[in-house]
């Protein structure tokens, strides 16, 4: 009987332990089920999480790059494969990825001191990463390099922005170009002015009134092309200041801007006798914007015309044309014209064809087309020159009918 309650007792034990074992492997798939499960969804949200900082990265618009302690690239964001033209740069060093040294300079130097560095590269087209060889000029790049934290206690990662500033840079030496020019125009006339008070005063020329008022002329003709310039550059500033004060918006008629212009310029088209023309296709086309700036841009190109060529048999033509919701409008002469190379440059703040021009007979400022391109942008509006020299040259303007 013991023995038999042994057996049993046995058996029970034996059973126990089976189930025991069906469980704890039950429990063990289960569990291995379970990490699966999670390796896979942590998978999932790390693949996640590196799209999302991918896409809030190339959201970023500048090119933004992570680089390990050795200079190695870790990660370029799409700017950054944009600006390097799609050149492989993950897994590169820096040196070699970057088309400069230079671009790379502050980032090693980040690298070396762990400091935060910034600066500004400048870079010939031939040589910047987006330029190329036809054109001339400078890029100019800010480069952003600081070392990330670490919190693992490693060698941190360092991360660097690098922004295309070529735009600031350009209105920077605009800016630059525009004060040395401005300077250089009103220094001539105002040594001109001072070398003439210079020998009425102290070398007494003011008692002999024939002298000194042949002297004062000349100073009068240099006041007024001080007073000329300055005037000018005003106009400028206030086309560029970008204020809506700066432009009043009306509607007006075209014909009565250029009948303006051709009273002004009457004496002038007589003495020289050119003929002028008005060719409106519709007489009562209106224009919406500024008129006293019309009148300013049309005075301007029909007195370049006149300027430049005063000669016999000048035709010059006001004309304009409707095109779809545009108004075009053109001012056209037959004279010496605009040389290919000049004409690029020709809308420049007090450029002049150097051509038409001795060192003695500056005939303007140099500032009325910028006048004429800034109004004309003011209101929307394109303007574009062509030029075969003694056949046509035409400014022609391209206006919106309805600018604002
Ligand atoms: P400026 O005050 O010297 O006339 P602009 O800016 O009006 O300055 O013109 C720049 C230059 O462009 C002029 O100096 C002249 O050499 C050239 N130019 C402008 N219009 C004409 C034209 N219709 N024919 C020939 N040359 C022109």
């Amino acid at each position: 009987m013991i023995e038999k309650l042994a057996i049993i007792a046995s058996l029970v034990a034996i059973a126990f332990l089976f189930l025991k074992v069906i469980r704890l492997r039950s429990s063990k798939r289960e569990y291995e089920a379970q990490l699966k499960a999670s390796q896979q969804r942590f998978q999932r949200e790390l693949i996640q999480a590196k799209d999302e900082r991918d896409l809030l990265l190339d959201a970023l618009g500048d090119a933004f790059l992570i680089v390990d302690s050795r200079a190695n690239i870790l990660f370029a964001n799409s700017a950054a494969q944009r600006l390097f033209r799609g050149r492989v740069l993950t897994g590169r060093p820096v040196r070699e990825a970057f088309l400069d040294p230079r671009l790379a300079e502050a980032l090693l130097l980040c690298l070396e001191t762990g400091e935060p560095v910034r600066s500004r590269v400048v870079l010939p087209q031939q040589t910047s990463p987006l330029g190329d060889l036809e054109t001339r000029g400078n890029n100019a790049w800010i480069i952003d390099a600081a070392q990330l934290c670490d919190t693992l206690g490693g060698n941190p990662n360092t991360r660097v922005v690098i922004r295309d500033a070529t735009s600031e840079y350009q209105l920077d030496q605009i800016r630059k170009d525009f004060v040395a020019n401005a300077s250089h125009e009103l220094r001539t006339p105002l040594a001109i002015i001072n070398g003439y008070l210079e020998n009425l005063l102290d070398d007494g020329m003011i008692e002999d009134t024939e002298i000194a008022k042949r002297f004062l002329t000349v100073m009068k003709k240099h006041t007024e092309r001080i007073s000329r310039i300055v005037e000018d550059m005003l106009v400028i500033s206030r086309l560029e200041s970008g204020e809506a004060s700066a432009i009043k918006i009306e509607p007006f008629k075209l014909r009565l801007c250029v009948k303006d212009v051709l009273e002004r310029l009457e004496s002038v088209v007589r003495s020289q006798q050119a003929d002028v023309f008005m060719h409106l296709q519709d007489d009562e086309v209106t224009l919406q914007g500024d008129r006293f700036y019309w009148t300013q841009v049309l005075f301007n190109l029909v007195e370049n015309a006149l300027k430049q060529n005063p000669y016999k048999d000048l035709k010059i033509v006001v004309g304009s044309s409707e095109s779809g919701d545009n108004v075009l409008i053109w001012v056209k002469d037959n004279g010496i014209g605009i040389p290919s190379a000049d004409l690029p440059h020709i809308f420049r703040r007090f450029y002049r064809v150097e051509k038409h021009h001795s060192q003695l007979d500056v005939k303007g400022t140099g500032l009325g087309l910028s006048i004429v391109k800034r109004a004309v942008e003011a209101h929307h509006g394109t303007i574009s020159v062509t030029s075969v020299p003694g056949i046509e040259t035409k400014f022609l303007m391209t206006i919106p009918k309805s600018p604002f």
